[in-house]
């Protein structure tokens, strides 16, 4: 949204609008176009330079640290202006991007030798957070989305397009809870900005919310959100299962994405050519906390891809692979034998490590067709991009090969579907030089043979220097001037250099003086100036043909966008897979069995990212069992750090890795999909929207309670830890229940040990807790996962080994002592009102007379100075009373 500065902005450029009559001409033409462009930046070409008026001067000299001018424009003060180098524009450009700005560019359109009074200018294209191309600000394993959110009533449309890459994607969203369903997808994405319709625009609340939790440039678009499904099919192919033909919503916010586009960028990129069109349930649901907590592809620390799940199953070889397996990461299936086509492939590839090398090998040599795909459509490749092409092309018929050795169906199919792009190989090969110049205006480019007008044009220009030297040599002959030379200015073209001492000898019939140095004088001939008109005309002619040629074949690649992207996607696939058997077979995962079931088995399970950062055989494997009959709900105790963390996103992740197709660490597992995974896990860094933590807790706690499912995973993490005990625990107790009337299948980690007696009390709920050893004054973490509770916590122990001071942990057990004898005492005085309360009511049972007599017992028994065997006496009587 607008910050009150770019508001401030908007507003002045609306005010010179309206007296533009009072600027100089030049600015008059440049307050029409920063009228059509408010919101952005405007960079305007003046000659060498671009510059920034006004209040975007104001900001560029801020903001890129550039000196603030003035300049006249027909007012009486100046004008604020700063200004960059045209050949340093990409990086200012993208420095402001990345701060949050748009950026208009206003560049010249004609010649200004031939222009007629003031150079025609247009805004040739707008640069935004999600349309940016510039390949420097984009991260190469990942993709830059931007996203047009429609709203009709309650209902969304989306649309998602990287127009770097050429993904697009299209949804609809009609179900229930559809704003925390919007939030899902915008999760799932992770776009850089997004552009609403005005009703979406105009919901404060849930853009706020969208605000806040995402980092993207939210603005609303007045135009172009239109019905017109024919506007999209005629430039673009709807690919997948889904048809646009019913999906009214999907198909205004693809319009409204279009229109976008085609306003930046000024024309409709051929590498846009297809949109996959899906239903939200394609995928399973993971909210944003579910993909923060799990930390999928970003640590929640700090940002960073280490020690991320995308950390662990990334090995692969090219950008194009990198980027859609963190695609697959965002988006877990749920068709069971869509997950096993790719296990299946990836068991094939675990297998044969002749194949997964070469595999590897060769995708090493590819490059980032997709992205080239993009700057050849959007004209900014140059000659060397196209053999970047040339030479991954050249990759195309190997991977062929290897793919033609393969068995399994998803492999085979890539097989079939790939084209080796043959002919551009050969154009390429045939039409461009193996070691290009950067620029593609000063020729150079094109091989000999290609065109034969361009190889007599580059004889004349070649032969012509060594003419000119010819004549150099000619010229002292004839002239006897032992020193003079042949030379080239700019001004005067070639030129014959005369010393001083020499010029008696110069022939003033033929020689003509151009000019005067102080050493001596510089002479032009008919000869000389006849060669020259000749070379030059040459070397423009050869430059012209040269950049002529190269877009033409740049066209001709463009038109075979749809091809180029098709074999990318081949590429980027293998790639996923080949990582994927990669990891397993590095890391001794195991294919896991994804069925419908409703039952999640897993045996010896290991957390994929806590085992890569510790030595090999130091992670503890355990089982995990989950179903949705008698163990639904697993409430997990045991101490500080014993690792009920760590076991529970164990099962989320191991359960994600399966539905994406990975295999996973553990020896054995069974899965039965699951539509969605939830987390409340730890404490949440959203305390930046203002919310205190526990706020923040309970409102994750309300979502997962109103959308967890029979089907779905539930990973709670201390619930209620951040209020007062006794409204925790009963949060906690609350929750359990609730959820256990879901049947979600639900790990359940808490110090409230209080929970463990639902067992008991409810159906579907196992108590589990991890195991400790005390050995003296230590504890020993055995990280066993065993059944049963426990009411053990050790946090003091915890806290000793995070380095507090000895007094404290010392004071705090005495402490802790002192409690804990209270609340016997306390128990017991409650044991005894209850026993008279109930007595009262004629409710006296036996057993709870016996519980206090027991605790009475317990508490006067003198356990410091007993002996082992008067301890098992007096533990044996205890029992007998029981
Ligand atoms: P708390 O209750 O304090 O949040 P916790 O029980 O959730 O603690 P974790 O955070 O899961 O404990 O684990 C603490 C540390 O123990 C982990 O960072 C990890 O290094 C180690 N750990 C956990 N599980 C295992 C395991 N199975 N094998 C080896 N090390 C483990």
């Amino acid at each position: 949204m607008l910050d009150s500065e770019k508001i401030k902005a908007i507003e002045q450029a609306e005010k010179r609008y309206q007296n533009i009559s009072t600027f100089s001409p030049m600015m008059q033409h440049y307050i029409e176009t920063k009228y059509e462009y408010k919101d952005c930046i405007l960079c305007y070409r003046l000659g060498d330079f671009y510059e920034m008026f006004f209040e975007d001067a104001v900001i560029c000299s801020r903001e890129l640290e550039l000196t603030l001018t003035g300049k006249d424009c027909g007012q009486e003060e100046r004008a604020p202006m700063c200004g960059m180098p045209h050949h340093a524009v990409d990086g200012y450009i993208s420095k402001l991007v990345e701060k949050g700005y748009k950026v208009a560019i206003c560049e010249q359109v004609e010649d200004p030798k031939e222009a007629k009074g003031i150079v025609k200018r247009e805004v040739i294209k707008v640069v935004t957070p999600g349309t940016i191309v510039d390949s420097v600000s984009l991260d190469e394993k990942k993709n830059n989305f931007i996203m047009s959110i429609y709203k009709e009533s309650v209902f969304f449309g989306l649309a998602i397009c990287d127009i770097s890459t050429g993904d697009f994607y299209a949804t609809e969203i009609k179900e229930d809870n559809n704003f925390s369903k919007l939030l899902d997808e915008i999760a799932r994405y992770n776009p850089s900005e997004i552009i609403t319709n005005e009703m979406m625009y105009l919901s404060k609340d849930e853009i706020k919310v969208i605000e806040t939790r995402f980092n993207a440039y939210i603005s609303k678009e007045e135009t172009g959100f239109t019905d017109d499904l024919k506007n999209v099919t005629n430039m673009l192919d709807v690919v997948g299962t889904v048809s646009l033909e019913n999906k009214t919503l999907a198909v205004y916010a693809i319009n409204g994405l279009l229109n976008y586009i085609e306003n930046t960028q000024k024309q409709i990129p051929e590498n846009l050519n297809k949109v996959k069109v899906y239903e939200t349930t394609k995928y399973m649901s993971l909210d944003v906390s579910a993909r923060r907590n799990l930390e999928l592809t970003e640590r929640m620390r700090d940002k960073s891809k280490v020690g991320t799940l995308l950390w662990v199953l990334d090995k692969t070889d090219t950008s194009m692979g990198g980027r859609l397996l963190r695609r697959w990461i965002s988006d877990p299936l749920i068709d069971v034998k869509e997950i096993n086509n790719r296990l299946d492939a990836v068991e094939e590839l675990k297998q044969s490590p002749i194949l997964r090398d070469d595999v590897k090998e060769s995708l090493k040599r590819v490059y980032d067709i997709e992205r080239l795909a993009g700057k050849i459509s959007y004209g900014t490749a140059n000659a060397r991009d196209l053999i970047s092409l040339k030479n991954s092309i050249l990759e195309l018929p190997n991977v062929k090969n290897i793919l033609s050795k393969t068995k399994s169906s998803m492999l085979n199919n890539l097989y079939n579907n790939l084209d080796t792009l043959d002919d551009i190989y050969e154009l390429i090969e045939r039409a461009i030089v193996d070691d290009p110049p950067l620029q593609i205006t000063e020729g150079g480019i094109i091989k000999k043979g290609y065109i034969p007008e361009l190889d007599e044009l580059i004889d004349i220009s070649t032969n012509g220097k060594k003419w000119l030297i010819d004549i150099e040599t000619k010229e002292k002959e004839l002239t006897g001037i032992k020193n003079l030379k042949i030379g080239y200015n700019k001004v005067f073209g070639y030129y014959l250099e005369v010393t001083k001492s020499f010029l008696k000898m110069v022939p003033q019939d033929r020689y003509i003086r151009k000019q005067t140095l102080t050493t001596g004088e510089r002479y032009i001939t008919e000869e000389l100036k006849n060669k020259e008109n000749e070379i030059v005309g040459a070397q423009e002619k050869i430059v012209k043909i040269e950049y002529e040629e190269f877009t033409k074949i740049r066209h001709f690649i463009e038109d075979n966008s749809k091809r180029l992207l098709n074999a990318a996607n081949i590429v980027a696939t293998l790639d996923c897979i080949q990582s994927f058997a990669t990891v397993a077979n590095e890391k001794n995962y195991c294919k896991p069995d994804v069925n419908n079931s409703d039952v999640i088995d897993i045996k010896e399970g290991r957390h994929p990212v806590i085992e890569k950062m510790l030595k090999a055989g130091e992670f503890i494997e355990n089982d995990s069992y989950l179903d949705s009959k008698d163990n639904r709900l697993a409430i997990i105790t045991g101490p500080n750090m014993a690792g009920k963390s760590t076991y529970m996103r164990q099962v989320a992740l191991i359960t994600l890795m399966a539905q994406i197709g990975s295999f996973v660490p553990a020896t054995d597992a069974h899965i039965g999909v699951v539509d969605k995974i939830f987390t409340r896990v730890g404490a949440s860094d959203d305390l930046a929207m203002g919310e205190s933590t526990f706020m923040v807790e309970m409102m994750e706690v309300a979502n997962i309670l109103k959308n967890a499912t029979e089907n779905s995973l539930v990973i709670l993490d201390e619930i209620g830890r951040g209020t007062s005990t006794y409204d925790g625990l009963s949060i906690a107790w609350a929750v359990a229940e609730y959820i256990s009337k879901i049947k979600a299948k639900t790990l359940f980690a808490t110090h409230y040990h209080e929970l463990t007696k639902l067992e008991n009390e409810l159906d579907g709920i196992k108590n589990l807790h991890v195991a400790v050893k005390e050995r003296g004054e230590d504890v020993i973490f055995l990280r066993k996962i065993l059944e049963g509770g426990t009411d053990e916590s050790y946090g003091i122990h915890v806290a000793k080994l995070a380095g507090v001071p000895q007094d404290v942990s010392k004071r705090a057990n005495e402490i802790l002592k002192n409690i804990e004898r209270k609340s016997i005492l306390k128990e017991r005085e409650n044991s005894k009102d209850k026993l008279v309360k109930e007595e009262d009511q004629g409710q006296l049972s036996m057993y709870n007379f016996k519980l206090a007599e027991l605790a009475e017992k317990l508490d006067k028994m003198d356990t410091n100075n007993m002996t082992p065997i008067e301890a098992l006496n007096a533990l044996q009587k205890l029992k007998e009373i029981l």
